[in-house]
C-alpha cells in the first residue's frame, strides 16, 4: 500500500489517501488540489511533485517481513528455551 499526504505539498492540509495503485494514488491526489486548494496548484509540475511524495505506508508489509527475517536471524542464534 502507497500513501500520500496532502500536507507535503499544501502545509496545513491533512488530507491524505492510500492506494496500492500509484496512477490512482495521483489521480485523486489531483482531484483533491482542485477541490480544495483550486487550480492554482495543478500543473505539469504537480504530477511529478505528486509522485515524489507519494510513500510506502508504514507497517506495508514487504518492510515488515524484511525486518522480521533480520531479526529473527538474531533470535534464531539464541539458546531455546
Ligand atoms: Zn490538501
Amino acid at each position: 500500500m502507497k500513501e500520500f499526504h496532502c500536507g507535503s505539498l499544501v502545509p496545513g492540509c491533512h488530507w491524505h489517501s492510500a492506494d496500492d495503485d500509484t496512477a490512482e494514488l495521483v489521480k485523486r491526489a489531483i482531484d483533491h488540489m482542485k477541490t480544495a486548494h483550486g487550480d492554482r496548484h495543478v500543473g505539469p509540475s504537480l504530477v511529478a511533485r505528486i509522485r515524489q511524495n507519494i510513500h510506502k505506508q508504514e507497517g506495508d508489509r514487504p518492510v515488515r517481513q524484511g525486518h522480521i527475517a533480520s531479526t529473527s536471524r538474531w533470535w534464531g542464534a539464541l539458546p531455546r528455551f
